[in-house]
């Protein structure tokens, strides 16, 4: 039993489709989970719908949508011959589905809408793509993850209800690869117990793919991406960043908690709990070896790079000299669950604190408001935050020592500075 992932980019158009199916029909395996992303930027268009809903521009929503729709109606069209009609019989009822929300007026929260609206974004790739593999003699059935996927309401971050999960994936999954057929779903979504549509968090479909890998026992997960290989440094930053062919689970973690774009920070968890095997593969050309994730130490690596750009430093100084203590630390902790912000670098001093935060406005000016009865609280935007781990001089020179810093902390295997 193996799990694929296919991400937006690698279903964004009818030619990136039929090479998923050439991948399928070259891998071999015999049992198979496919988990598909949204097709493209379909996910950011859709957002920009609930959006223009929620702020009463209904007409816009309804015109954003239609065009999510052509697109969509489009790519079958090329795609699809035999079950062409029958495909656009399925898209029909999900475009229903928003529309008639769309033309209601908002009377729930924000998050709620946003969840109805941006899940049918992964119902209708995963809808075409199941046609067309059929088409192709690609036998699959297509399964609304809704039905397996049961979380709480936590909207845009639902959290996964793992006991009811596993039942229904032992009822409703189980069934399908034992009668030799494949299962395409969707990553991202679920469903709340009164079958809400729930989403995981943006990106979130690794970490779906990740939670079928374990409740299925998988051999092993295949993410499909655009890139060669895992890399030390994104290439868009650090045009000689260098792949890296193996890598520890715990490696991951850490690049993920500092800010490296590899995979979703959640998706490791559920595989190194049952020492499942992740491989990052390049579906434009399968061939090459890609990147293994796994249980082994990560040997002779060379220095990962984590740029953050867009950082704002806070400094937090008591009012009256008095020492920052344990109360005013568990206070300030108090704060970022309150305003669900989290730091990405914090410093203690004798009488200050000095946090940096990604640049979310609004909860960082909620956020300065309450610190200010304790503290006087001083902002630097426009700051960007490099991390190196496994530094070596060259890394140090190239990459730290150059700059203006503001803030730096060293350990044996980090460093990190906060800098113009
Ligand atoms: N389509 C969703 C997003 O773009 C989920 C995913 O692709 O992982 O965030
Ligand atoms: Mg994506």
């Amino acid at each position: 039993m193996q799990v694929y992932k296919f991400g937006g980019a690698s279903v964004s158009s009818a030619e990136r489709v039929s090479n998923v199916a050439d991948i399928l029909e070259q891998c071999g395996e015999e049992e198979l989970v496919i988990v598909i992303s949204a097709m493209g930027k379909t996910t950011n268009a859709l957002e920009k719908v609930a959006e223009s809903f929620f702020a009463g521009k209904k007409d816009t929503a309804l015109q954003l949508f239609e065009e999510i729709k052509q697109q969509h109606i489009t790519i079958a069209k090329y795609l699809l011959v035999t079950h062409y009609l029958a495909c656009e019989v399925r898209l029909k009822d999900f475009f229903t589905e928003v529309e008639w929300m769309l033309h209601d007026q908002p009377v729930r929260e924000y998050d709620y809408y946003y969840d109805q609206v941006v899940s049918v974004g992964e119902l209708l790739s995963t809808c075409i793509v199941s046609f067309y593999l059929n088409e192709r003699g690609i036998v699959n059935e297509w399964i609304d993850v809704r039905d397996v996927f049961r979380t709480d309401d936590n909207f845009r971050d639902a959290n996964i209800d793992w006991e009811y999960t596993q039942r229904k994936m032992n009822e409703n999954i189980l069934p399908v690869l034992k009668n030799k057929k494949w299962v395409v779903t969707q990553g991202f979504i679920g469903a709340t117990d009164e079958n809400e549509s729930t989403t995981l968090g943006r990106e979130g479909s690794d970490y779906s793919a990740a939670i079928f890998a374990n409740m299925l026992n998988a051999k092993g997960l295949t993410i499909w991406k655009d890139v060669k290989n895992v890399m030390n440094a994104d290439p868009k930053e650090i045009p000689d960043a260098v792949p890296i062919e193996s890598l520890s689970y715990n490696e991951v973690i850490e690049m993920a908690y500092y800010g490296a774009q590899v995979i979703h920070p959640k998706t490791i968890k559920p595989l190194q709990n049952k020492n499942i095997p992740l491989y990052v593969k390049c579906f434009l050309d399968a061939e090459l070896p890609g990147t293994t994730i796994h249980d082994q130490i990560s040997k002779n690596l060379p220095p990962i790079i984590v740029i953050k750009h867009n950082q704002v430093m806070m400094e937090l100084k008591t009012r009256d000299f008095s020492f920052v203590g344990d109360t005013h630390a568990y206070q300030i902790y108090q704060w970022f669950n309150e305003h669900s912000l989290r730091p990405t670098l914090t410093q203690n001093g004798a009488i200050s604190l000095t946090l940096a935060f990604d640049n979310w406005k609004d909860k960082i000016a909620r956020f300065s408001s309450a610190a200010a009865e304790l503290f006087d609280v001083h902002l630097t935007p426009g700051l960007t935050l490099t991390t190196i781990r496994h530094y070596d001089n060259e890394s140090l020179k190239k990459y730290i020592m150059d700059k203006e810093i503001l803030v730096r902390q060293q350990t044996l295997k980090n460093i990190r500075a906060l800098h113009r």
